[in-house]
């Protein structure tokens, strides 16, 4: 039920729309983007077949909106210092009928200005998927007759954080890069008209980027199970690398569990302390002691109350289409458990 318009936020309602635009309107996955160009081939593929959705949460949205928002600041920017001599959002077009959108051009210096936000953290400038997009845009942007109108790329990161900063890469067209992404562009048009995914690319193996992207966490590729499950490139279970990872594994987890051991021995010693102080908290009345500079408080928290659903139905005091309409499906997860040989496993702990 809506709540009333009193009560409700009319920000919320408005951003929260907007942020879900951002998710459903920003792909058009029908066909080969430019910016994609350093992407595999057979996952650009599998896209455009439709055989692999991207998916977007809303914390991608806001990620994909702040970028949106940095790069029209910077474009406005120049727009108002140069109102005729650039072009914003300029299309360009691939001769098998894919388009992309080029930030701002100056046709008279033959410019690509491309622009993009990275976090303040973010090292190792210009990224080389941004190098391939602006190498794509100075390969296609041509004139009626064929000719290149754009010999260079500015690559304006704008990086966010406690203070708005920027940095330029100036990328020189590269003859060479621009037809190999051609000639790749061609050669994925070709396969996804037969309805065929490309050979996973000489090089690739299932364990390393961008199979598996290790940022935080590992995660797999979304064809990854397509390309490398039953597969004879991975690895096998008896390599030499493999055992090396269950050794480092059993070593990992003998260590993990030595210092839980001693974490369960700190907080028991904690623990006598803090019977002792209590006790005296409560004889003076008071919530904290000092010594030395370091003042202890202690607080009382008050857990909230738990329902026992599994009883409540049991006893069919809740109706079960109801409680289901509430069921939140938790992801399927992992356990691992590691055994080791018997006198190996006293020794590890
Ligand atoms: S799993 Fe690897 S080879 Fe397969 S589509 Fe993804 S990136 Fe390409």
């Amino acid at each position: 039920m809506a709540l009333p318009m009193e009560v409700r936020s009319i920000v919320h309602d408005v951003l929260s729309e907007r942020l879900s635009a951002v998710v459903d309107n920003r792909f058009d996955a029908g066909e080969f983007r430019l910016s994609e160009s350093a992407k595999c081939g057979r996952y650009r593929v599998a896209k455009v077949l439709g055989m692999v959705k991207e998916e977007h949460d809303e914390v991608d949205a806001g990620y994909f909106e702040r970028g949106h928002l940095i790069e029209r600041w910077v474009v406005e920017g120049f727009r108002r210092k140069f109102p005729r001599r650039c072009r914003t959002q300029q299309t360009v077009k691939t001769p098998f009928g894919d388009t992309g959108h080029i930030d701002l051009w100056f046709p008279a210096e033959r410019r690509i200005i491309e622009v993009k936000s990275v976090s303040d953290r973010e090292q190792d400038l210009p990224r080389p998927e941004h190098v391939m997009q602006v190498q794509a845009y100075m390969h296609f942007l041509r004139n009626a007759r064929g000719e290149r109108r754009a010999d260079s790329s500015e690559l304006v990161y704008v990086r966010y954080g406690r203070q708005l900063s920027y940095e330029v890469h100036i990328v020189p067209y590269d003859e060479a890069v621009g037809q190999a992404i051609e000639d790749e562009l061609r050669m994925l048009h070709e396969y996804a008209e037969r309805y065929e995914l490309p050979p996973i690319p000489s090089g690739y193996d299932p364990m390393s980027p961008p199979c598996m992207t290790y940022y935080g966490r590992a995660e797999r590729c979304p064809l990854w199970s397509v390309c490398w499950k039953g597969s004879d490139r991975a690895p096998k279970l008896d390599a030499p690398e493999v055992a090396d990872w269950v050794r480092d594994l059993a070593m990992l987890d003998a260590e993990k569990k030595a210092l839980k051991a001693q974490e369960k021995t700190l907080e028991e010693a904690m623990k006598d302390i803090q019977a002792k102080l209590g006790a005296l908290l409560d004889i003076y009345g008071v919530k904290q002691v000092s010594a030395d500079g370091v003042t202890v408080t202690r607080t009382v928290v008050t857990p909230k109350p738990k329902f026992d659903m599994e009883a409540a139905l049991a006893d069919g005091a809740l109706p079960t289409d109801v409680v289901e309409r509430y069921q939140k499906v938790p992801k399927p997860y992992e356990t691992w458990y590691v055994k080791r040989p018997k006198g190996q496993k006293e020794d590890a702990e």
